[in-house]
């Protein structure tokens, strides 16, 4: 199906198919050395692979050590996010929950049965014991940052927890919580394992941006899946200009406010872009940089698909897996990634429909991609 669809793009079918061997190979090599691991650790890198396989993926791009710190960091926010997913749970023992989360990572053998919206979910916090076994086995440098992390986290959640996202202030708080924090305790892991400068822990705020991008841009492709869930993500502020509720738009996605709101979101996740490349600028070793760069060259890309884009409103929009690959392939370095980021603010230009109110803007905020890129080749040629 998905090689299908790449068919007439001959760099992306060959693209797909290299990546498809470098994967297996991955697999393989992994594999060989998950078998030395200990029993719980071992069952975290499973649980990886099932709650999540393009994180799965990407972390194993990361130099060994960092791996491991990685993964449980991943994982111990994933059973965060499933409590505070799940709608189920009466809400003041969620907030009890999410706010005291981070105890729990201390307290060997501790687990919790029923909670979570997904099956692989509730597995994940029922053999919570096993992630606690396998933290406790971590270089306390690791533990104290993501315990730190998982406790701001906690309480951010637990504060969104019976408010809504109204203002566009809201929406940066809440995508901060769960998003910027990530890229904040990513950057203190980084330095702490020594192959990153020790000034990549006081980034904070091009951190913060490197979660937000990625976090906004999969707020606004999944309106639809949000909309059948019944949660909300897109800010009032911003949506109420366009709609009486935020439904309306599925009812008529190719209306000039559905799209005009929808090009709006995008526009309001594009003003992280730079920021995210002087991050990525920062970075000193190859396999930090890659693990860091192919999410956000993914979301640049998604953006570039969602942008006046009808579907969004119908269907869950995606990206070809045969340019997924593509963009993996692709993401070596600054040079590289700044040439993916210019290809796709090419896309989203192309695309800009004549006398929206909001045209202008996407307009402003692809020229200074576009000026940043190219003061950024200057620099390094
Ligand atoms: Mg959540």
């Amino acid at each position: 199906m998905s090689i299908r669809k790449s068919i007439f793009k001959p760099k992306e079918l060959s693209a797909l198919m290299k990546f498809r061997l470098e994967a297996k190979r991955s697999n393989e090599s992994y594999q060989n050395s998950a078998k030395e691991k200990e029993k719980s650790l071992r069952y975290c890198y499973d649980t990886l692979n099932k709650v999540s396989r393009s994180f799965a993926v990407v972390i194993r791009e990361l130099p060994q050590g960092l791996d491991d710190a990685v993964c449980l960091f991943y994982l111990i926010l994933r059973a965060l996010d499933s409590i505070e997913d799940d709608m189920s749970l009466q809400n003041d023992i969620k907030i009890e929950l999410l706010r005291h989360f981070y105890l729990k990572n201390y307290e060997a053998g501790w687990s919790i049965t029923g909670v979570g919206d997904k099956q692989e979910y509730r597995e994940l916090l029922a053999n919570y014991h096993l992630v606690i076994e396998a933290f406790a086995s971590l270089d306390p440098k690791y533990q104290s940052i993501i315990s730190d992390i998982c406790a701001k986290m906690g309480e951010g959640m637990a504060d969104f927890s019976d408010k809504k996202i109204n203002t566009i202030k809201d929406y940066d708080l809440y995508c901060h919580y769960v998003a910027g924090l990530v890229g904040m305790g990513l950057s203190s892991i980084f330095s702490a394992s020594g192959l990153e400068n020790s000034g990549m822990k006081l980034e904070e705020a091009r951190s913060n941006a490197m979660g937000l991008f990625l976090q906004k841009t999969n707020i606004v492709r999944d309106y639809k899946e949000d909309l059948d869930e019944r949660r909300v993500f897109w800010p009032k502020e911003i949506w109420s200009i366009y709609a009486n509720k935020l439904e309306d738009f599925s009812l008529q996605p190719s209306k000039e406010e559905s799209l005009a709101c929808l090009n709006e979101l995008v526009n309001n996740a594009l003003v992280h872009a730079t920021d995210c490349l002087d991050y990525l600028k920062m970075l000193r070793n190859d396999r930090v940089f890659r693990f860091c760069a192919i999410p956000q060259v993914m979301a640049m890309a998604t953006l570039a698909e969602v942008y006046n884009n009808p579907k969004v409103f119908t269907e869950n929009v995606k990206i070809r897996k045969g340019m997924a690959a593509s963009l993996i392939l692709n993401a070596n370095s600054i040079e590289e990634v700044i040439a993916i980021y210019r290809k796709m603010a090419n896309i989203i230009r192309s695309k800009i429909p004549k006398n929206f109110s909001n045209s202008d803007q996407t307009d402003l905020l692809l020229d200074q991609i576009n000026s940043y890129c190219s003061l950024s080749l200057q620099e390094t040629s």
